[in-house]
């Protein structure tokens, strides 16, 4: 019974409609950012589920993210409504592996062992970690031969599916000639451990239908229909992966974007779209034309970014939504000068002071980075003017584990009776106190009701404790007071307190010591927080202000920023979307740039491609003249993607009255010249040629790091106002 006049087919065209409709045999959409092939998939499901074709559980559909498994879950409740009961497998590859893995472990072996269902699954640091011992047993020089290294080479290799038997020589070996054996001996050791690592979720998949044909059978012939969104992304391993399952019986529909095509690092390949037709022949190719997100200036604009890359199948995007505003391009001075205006912009639009796209509520709204440490000068920002955020796909800076350590330290010293913040830092950095020692402090503070910083004082006293942990306590005990009568004293700079807090206590010296991959990113993080409590008058305003900020995201309606990286931002779209970092070496990225060939840049483009088409009404782009990379200030030049952006469509901004005129010939770049020349590389070069953008650029490193927080005169004298490194 076919039900035409299903209301979830209402208002697809007649492309959509036939990529709905087409439910046997294979089927390639085929089509440009925006167009509908999400939901076309969604709403194909849901037909397939109301014609009866077949079972929740009979459908398989593979999203990119769990994000987008959830909104589509979501969706196709909404099409149902409570019509049909249970829900389709619908996940990323790596969570439906799982599950079939699960069911199979056993299977997973190497003759001696095998896995079982409990397997755990390893994440990047365990990886390497455990290359790590491996490599240093075969006594090869870890200097020279880096566990991360060949923890790159084996992820390379799971994405094509090649297990060390298959590897080819030349492959094998890589790494000094230890690269095969190492991958066994790897290999053993997981399963040893009874685990896998990302890579083997899907590679142990494909092997394991590859060895055992009446497995692959059933899952088969469970899985009567089979759906990928993002088809441009799959790699090798999940491309078998797929045709295996969908061999049989051919009902899979794939939905994809060449030009979106963002993971090739990752081992993605392109080449997947045009093998479909080959591999399941007689399969029908569905394009979309229509786009129903943006603009026709944001569209123009992305369209003619991406004509600038080479290798493309090519395709016409058109839309019919009313004209809107131009894309906005805006220079800055420094990165923290774009996350403050962004922060202003962000602030005008909730008061409703944009008619043109009207209002904008913070859920409408989404920053897209390039790389995460971007991420830190929004958060910081948005802290300090109390606007809430959202990071999507990592944890907020606030909840990072050393800012959380740091500010405990911070509470204890502030509040001395704050008992949770004494159990998080009494022993971190190690300081020998075990269990029986904590259980021994909490004893005498009950007894004594007293806190336990007072109770830790009672039990050194008394000589409850011996040994190196008494001794430690003692350091620990007198430095809380320390810090807590200098917290009192108003002649005391509390941002140099801070410092010392971390410095006296040890904590500092633990992540300096740790030699762990993530530890100089937290060295940063702790750098960046200090320099945060810059804006306020001392310790216990800025906890005031964390605590605050912190308490009011708990809240389930509350409306936040987005946060997120270009690569996590796939498939999603927003209203309003700010575009920060567009600089050569950030975005393309430097290994795109230093790379022979087109290959990273036309990917670079190509996610700048995705970044631009996610907005809906208004996308800002902006650069900086200056940014902190690793710790240490740099000069960077604009995107050569802004210069790829058609002038027609784009309006450029100038920054704020703040830096207007005076600057001179350096700050020409962030404003005027950009205004009058943007595609003008010489004009940009000419700036920085220029006396007064050398001498600027001399006096901030001299200075290290713009600072001048604090100052927002804008009415001081100019001399005074173009010293570098003001940041009004
Ligand atoms: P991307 O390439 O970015 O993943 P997409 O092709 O998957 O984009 P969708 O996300 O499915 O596009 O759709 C983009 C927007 O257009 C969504 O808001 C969707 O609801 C809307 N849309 C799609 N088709 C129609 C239609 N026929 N009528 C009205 N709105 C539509
Ligand atoms: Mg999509």
């Amino acid at each position: 019974m076919v039900n035409r006049s299903a209301p979830y087919l209402e208002g697809l065209n007649a492309a959509q409609r036939a990529a709905v409709e087409t439910l046997d045999g294979p089927v390639l959409l085929l089509a440009g950012a925006g167009t509908g092939k999400t939901r076309a998939l969604t709403t194909r499901i849901a037909h397939l589920l109301m014609l009866g074709k077949a079972r929740p559980g009979q459908i398989l559909a593979v999203t990119f993210t769990n994000k987008a498994a959830r909104e589509m879950k979501e969706r196709i409740a909404r099409l149902l409504g409570e019509v049909v009961e249970g829900m389709p497998w619908l996940g990323t590859f790596h969570s439906i592996s799982v599950k079939i893995l699960r069911r199979h472990a056993e299977l997973i072996g190497n003759g001696e062992l095998h896995l079982k269902p409990s397997f755990t699954i390893l994440d990047t640091d365990d990886q390497v970690r455990l290359l790590k011992q491996l490599i240093s047993a075969e006594n090869l020089d870890e200097k020279r031969w880096p566990a991360r290294q060949l923890a790159h080479l084996i992820d390379g290799w799971k994405n094509r599916c090649l297990t060390p038997a298959k590897l080819p020589k030349g492959e094998a070996m890589s790494f000094d000639g230890w690269g095969g054996r190492l991958y066994q001996a790897y290999q053993d050791r997981l399963l040893t451990l009874n685990a896998v690592d990302f890579g083997d979720l899907l590679m142990h998949c494909v092997t394991m239908f590859q060895a055992h044909p009446d497995v692959l059978k059933q899952w088969q012939e469970r899985f009567r229909y089979i759906l990928v969104d993002e088809y441009q992304d799959t790699n090798v391993a999940q491309y078998m992966w797929l045709r295996l399952l969908a061999q049989a019986h051919q009902n899979i529909c794939c939905v994809g974007d060449d030009d979106q095509s963002i993971y090739g690092w990752r081992g993605a390949e392109v080449g997947n779209i045009l093998r479909f037709e080959k591999d399941f022949p007689g399969a029908q190719v569905i394009r979309l034309e229509q786009n129903y997100r943006s603009t026709p200036e944001i569209l123009s604009a992305a369209s003619g970014l991406i004509s600038a890359n080479a290798g493309r199948l090519g395709k016409t995007l058109w839309t019919e939504a009313e004209p809107g505003e131009k894309v906005r391009l805006i220079g800055h001075w420094d990165s923290e000068a774009e996350a403050r205006w962004i922060g202003e912009e962000i602030e005008a639009f909730q008061g409703g002071h944009r008619a043109a796209i009207g209002r904008v509520s913070l859920n409408d709204i989404a920053i897209l980075v390039r790389a995460s440490h971007q991420m830190r000068a929004f958060e910081d920002r948005f802290m300090t003017i109390g606007l809430p955020y959202r990071v999507i796909g990592g944890p907020r800076f606030y909840e990072r584990q050393e800012i959380r350590d740091a500010m405990a330290y911070f509470r204890l010293v502030v509040s001395p009776a704050d008992d949770l913040a004494f159990e998080r830092i009494i022993n971190t950095p190690k300081r020998g106190l075990g269990d029986k020692a904590l259980q021994t402090i909490q004893t005498v503070a009950r007894q004594n009701g007293v806190p336990l910083l007072e109770g830790a004082r009672v039990v050194i006293e008394e000589g409850h404790l011996g040994g190196k942990g008494l001794s430690n306590l003692r350091d620990f005990v007198a430095g809380v007071g320390r810090w807590h009568a200098d917290a009192l004293d108003d002649r005391e700079n509390h941002v140099g307190l801070a410092e010392r807090i971390l410095d006296e206590s040890g904590y500092t010296a633990m992540w300096q010591n740790d030699k762990s991959p993530d530890a100089p990113g937290r060295l940063d993080n702790l750098k960046e927080l200090v320099k945060a409590l810059e804006e306020f008058d001392n310790l216990q305003g800025f906890l005031e202000h964390v605590a605050l900020v912190m308490d009011r995201d708990e809240g389930e309606a509350a409306e936040e920023v987005s946060i997120m990286t270009l690569h996590g931002a796939k498939g999603l779209e927003f209203p309003v979307v700010f575009l920060p970092g567009w600089e050569d070496g950030l975005f393309p990225n430097q290994r795109a740039m230093d790379e022979n060939g087109t290959k990273g840049l036309e990917e670079e483009r190509r996610l700048a491609y995705v970044g631009i088409t996610r907005a809906e009404r208004l996308a800002t782009i902006s650069f900086a003249g200056n940014r902190r990379l690793y710790g240490q200030w740099q000069s960077s030049m604009p995107s050569r993607f802004v210069d790829e952006l058609p002038p027609e469509h784009v309006e450029v901004l100038t920054p704020p009255g703040l830096y207007g005129g005076g600057y001179g010939a350096a700050m020409a770049f962030a404003g005027a010249n950009a205004g009058t020349d943007m595609h003008n590389r010489a004009a940009h070069a000419d700036v920085y040629n220029s006396p007064g953008w050398k001498r600027m650029q001399a006096r901030a490193t001299e200075r290290k790091a713009p600072v001048q927080r604090k100052s927002i005169t804008i009415d001081a004298e100019p001399a005074a106002r173009f010293a570098v490194g003001d940041r009004v």
